[in-house]
């Protein structure tokens, strides 16, 4: 008689993505059925701690209350009219982002990528337009190891291979410079009159949480300021309280020209990203020119104005300051018990850990630590290799956060 071994839920779930989705991601293996704060859910049952927050989009912790009532009130009454009609929501959100964060005017857009790439059209428009760069001639600048999603114009700026391999040809105009170095963002603007705008990462997310010096961002706002260039920040990962200030930007009390944020916008409920800006770059473009069919949309303005009302009125900034403070401190002890743990890095709880190869192997070692992490109850993912990220929501508790770190710390010790 033949026996056939019952197939577990998890394995079945991780069949049918093999099997007829693309093969474009390499997931930890474990399959989620459900959210709630900090924490995770199985199929199988098992409770974990989330420490990746789908790359700091659930900031304000899994299936917040408050965003979900905004969301099935809004998704109950309109959800999209598209941009060809006014609604009774876009403005109301419009107005309230622009308080908030303090400029002229709002683009709403969906993904990240497409917030980035609304803040390169306007800049080049901005070049043309106003500052007076001859037509198609406008260049922008970033720094080595940028990331800002996966469209053509994103990648075009990507220093990492598996990033750009056969997706050819680029987009022109891109200037790539050293991230962290004043002289050669200095040396780029002297050397171009036709540079419109550097665009760069207050912390560098993806390349594995790489903090600037102290003043590297008023560096770039002074140069940025002398050399008539737009200052962009891509704050998509880091903005909205992940880094223990409202932006990170504060940090150094600089005001970007440009501010690009995403991810925690909607709450980890849907994609909604934004461009901020003063109204001389916004108003150089005219009805007709960028949009997008659900950018701005009715249930996507009612959910960022209940997201960004939690992060204040939960003080979630200040928490993920001194929550920051703790893992910080949890692991620079943990460092110095094992030759595993070489660094930790971050503010707020945007922070990761570089670990030591162990036989000439550091980025195995770091995907094995994830999985044995897993194991033990607490997900996150490796990023470039030797890094780990952990960046749980910002409504984690004080005690949750040891119980996370004991977690990490026995979990580093056995291996
Ligand atoms: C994730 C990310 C993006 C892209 O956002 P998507 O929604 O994935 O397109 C852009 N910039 C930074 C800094 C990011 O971390």
């Amino acid at each position: 008689m033949e026996t056939t071994l019952p197939i577990s839920a998890t394995d079945q779930a991780m069949q049918l993505e093999w099997n007829y989705g693309a093969h474009n991601y390499h997931p930890i293996p474990v399959v989620l059925t459900r959210g709630e704060g900090v924490f995770l859910w199985d199929v199988e049952g098992k409770r974990y701690f989330d420490f990746l927050s789908a790359y700091s989009a659930v900031s304000q912790g899994h299936c917040h209350p408050r965003i979900i009532g905004a969301m099935i009130k809004q998704a109950q009454r309109l959800t999209l009219t598209s941009r060809a009609f006014y609604n009774d929501q876009t403005g109301v959100c419009e107005k309230f982002m622009c308080d908030y964060f303090g400029y002229d005017k709002v683009l709403l857009m969906n993904s990240g990528a497409e917030g980035g790439e609304t803040a390169l059209k306007l800049t080049r428009k901005w070049a043309y337009k106003v500052k007076g760069i001859p037509q198609d001639q406008a260049k922008t600048v970033y720094a080595a190891g940028n990331f800002w999603g996966r469209t053509l114009a994103a990648i075009s700026s990507s220093t990492d291979a598996s990033s750009t391999n056969d997706f050819g040809p680029l987009l022109p105009g891109y200037i790539i410079i050293p991230y962290n170095d004043l002289n050669a963002l200095e040396n780029a603007f002297k050397s171009d009159p036709n540079i419109a705008g550097f665009m760069v990462e207050p912390i560098q997310g993806e390349a594995g949480v790489l903090v600037p010096d102290e003043g590297y961002l008023r560096g770039v706002r002074d140069l940025c300021t002398r050399y008539n260039v737009l200052f962009i920040a891509d704050e998509v990962q880091t903005g909205i309280g992940r880094t223990g200030k409202r932006v990170a930007c504060d940090y150094e009390n600089v005001k970007p020209d440009l501010l690009v944020l995403g991810k925690a916008l909607s709450g980890g409920t849907m994609p909604v990203s934004a461009v901020l800006t003063s109204d001389e770059v916004m108003l150089t473009i005219k009805p007709g020119e960028h949009g997008s069919t659900f950018g701005g949309n009715p249930l996507a303005c009612a959910v960022t104005m209940a997201a960004l009302r939690v992060i204040d009125e939960e003080k979630l900034a200040d928490n993920a300051m001194a929550m920051g403070e703790v893992f910080r401190a949890r692991m620079t002890a943990l460092s110095q018990k094992t030759d595993m743990v070489k660094l930790v890095r971050g503010r707020g709880l945007l922070n990761a850990i570089v670990i030591a190869e162990k036989h000439g192997l550091g980025d195995e070692t770091a995907w094995e630590v994830c999985l044995r992490l897993k194991d033990n109850g607490l997900l996150t993912k490796p990023t470039h290799g030797d890094k780990i990220r952990f960046a749980p929501p910002l409504t984690i508790t004080e005690e949750q956060m040891h119980e996370a770190c004991d977690i990490i710390e026995k979990t580093i010790l056995a291996h």
